[in-house]
């Protein structure tokens, strides 16, 4: 087992991990950069080095500070948290002639998942559905346009190198799309260096469902059921949950066996996650693979009772998976929120500055995944997740309104939060009855007005019985 590992992170996830570090007994290098300079994973580290200024460029995307900070500290492996250098295949290299392991899969096999398109080709090959779409990258308006013709419109045009919902443009119509094409290549260039993009027919109403994979060195690949995400804005998560309210015992095991297919296609090895749309008529298809732990990788651990992050660690020291999995193991339900420092009523716009008063919920089932704490200033230069909030019940219901009765407990000051906008959520008839889809949020857009009464009276405030 692996002596030191250094997180090339910060946040929650740097936290998360020196928590898993912790109880396998492995020291801990926490890496900063100026503006991380109070924060808790330098705390709770055994080491910690600075990186070099706020921006992540010159800190947490800094290759070079990254290593050099591994060898000066004498770390043997490197965990990637997740954003940042995650699915940086240079980077995964690079640790590795550096001799360090990297907790997560090979450079290649980051390569090959990262190119959207080719990962598609690769999932059409083994059978496994694909959004009607281009059979590969589409080089100019002119080409994409006789594609989007015979898919018909909408159509969704999206980077090849995308992720984080960058890069992506809808077509309502041949009269929007040559705008659209050129954006998306725009912005697909701006982000990741690469204007290779590629189409796809636009769903009306799918939903977001993940398989979770877990793969070890001895060649074995399993499955963990799946993830419900289809809250989202702007195709970005905002509340996600396991199991999912639209799958079925025997879809859960088709799109498992078809995620199963794809790591084993690859020999994958470590923590990922195969995104799937499931549309109305119960087709699935699938839309991308994340070679790294996920945000929401919470909800899995609560309805398994397995640590995928320990488990990440102990496969990337060449252990053998520690359980198996069937697609049958899963206990209860579980929610988690992403609660963020932004203001929903102003298209989400990030709110920095220093939290003043900040009191967690509790009680059973509930947990809190967070790196601040009252006196925490918010820095500007990073993305404005401030915590998870996840919580499990022994049903749905259960934890709907464990989530509900955490959200209105959990105080947050100094900052506008997401908790009323979360609250709301949890209220809301459709929410209740698991009938959301991507688009859900578009559909209720008075969710994100602070002054809309709940939909449904909060159970929680009903009087408790003795
Ligand atoms: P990213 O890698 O940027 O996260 P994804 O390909 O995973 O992008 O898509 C993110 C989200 O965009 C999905 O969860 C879904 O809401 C929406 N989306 C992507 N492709 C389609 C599609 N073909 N039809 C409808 N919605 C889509």
């Amino acid at each position: 087992m692996f002596k030191k590992v250094l997180i090339a992170n910060r946040g929650e996830i740097a936290l998360r991990v020196i928590r898993a570090c912790k109880e396998l007994d492995i020291h801990t290098v926490a890496v900063y950069s100026e503006a991380d300079r109070d924060s808790l994973h330098t705390r709770f580290a055994d080491d910690d080095v600075c990186i070099g200024r706020a921006p992540s460029r010159d800190s947490y995307l800094n290759i070079p500070r990254i290593i050099a900070a591994a060898e000066i500290t004498g770390a043997d492996a490197i965990h990637p948290g997740y954003g940042f250098l995650a699915e940086n295949a240079e980077f995964a290299d690079i640790v590795r002639t550096s001799n360090i392991t990297f907790v997560g899969p090979s450079g290649d096999q980051i390569r090959q998942m990262g190119d959207k398109a080719a990962a598609r080709k690769l999932a059409q090959k083994l059978k496994v559905p694909t959004v009607p779409g281009s059979p590969g990258p589409v080089e100019d308006a002119e080409a994409g346009l006789k594609v989007a013709e015979k898919i018909g419109f909408p159509v969704i045009i999206k980077a090849a190198a995308g992720g984080g919902g960058k890069g992506m443009r809808v077509a309502q119509d041949e009269e929007q799309f040559p705008q659209a094409f050129s954006l998306a290549k725009q912005e697909a260039l701006a982000a990741f260096g690469s204007d290779e993009v590629y189409l796809e027919k636009y769903l009306a109403r799918p939903r977001h469902i993940e398989i979770q994979i877990m793969g070890d060195t001895h060649g074995r690949i399993m499955h963990l059921c799946e993830r419900d995400c289809s809250v989202q804005r702007r195709h970005q998560k905002l509340i996600e949950e396991a199991p999912s309210p639209a799958v079925d015992q025997t879809l859960r095991q088709d799109i498992g066996d078809a995620a199963v297919r794809l790591a084993e296609a690859i020999a994958y090895v470590g923590a990922g996650t195969i995104e799937f749309l499931l549309d109305e008529d119960g087709s699935f298809y699938f839309m991308e693979m994340n070679t790294r732990i996920q945000v929401e990788h919470p909800v899995t651990e609560m309805c398994t009772n397995f640590d995928l992050v320990k488990e990440q660690i102990r496969v990337a020291a060449g252990e053998p998976l520690s359980f198996v999995m069937n697609g049958n193991r899963l206990r209860g339900h579980a929610i988690e929120c992403r609660v963020n420092a932004e203001d929903p009523s102003r298209n989400f716009q990030p709110s920095p500055g220093t939290i003043t008063v900040y009191h967690p919920p509790g009680g059973p089932g509930v947990r809190v995944d967070t790196h601040i704490y009252a006196g925490y200033s918010v820095p500007p230069y990073y993305d404005s997740l401030l915590a998870k909030l996840i919580v499990h019940g022994n049903s749905r219901e259960e934890a709907l309104a464990r989530m509900r009765q955490a959200l209105d407990s959990f105080i947050i000051e100094g900052v506008t939060t997401t908790i009323p906008f979360l609250s709301r959520v949890m209220r809301h008839p459709d929410f209740i009855a698991g009938r959301v889809d991507t688009k859900f949020l578009e559909r209720e857009p008075q969710l994100l007005q602070s002054a809309t009464p709940p939909t449904v009276p909060a159970p929680s405030a009903r009087p408790v019985p003795a």
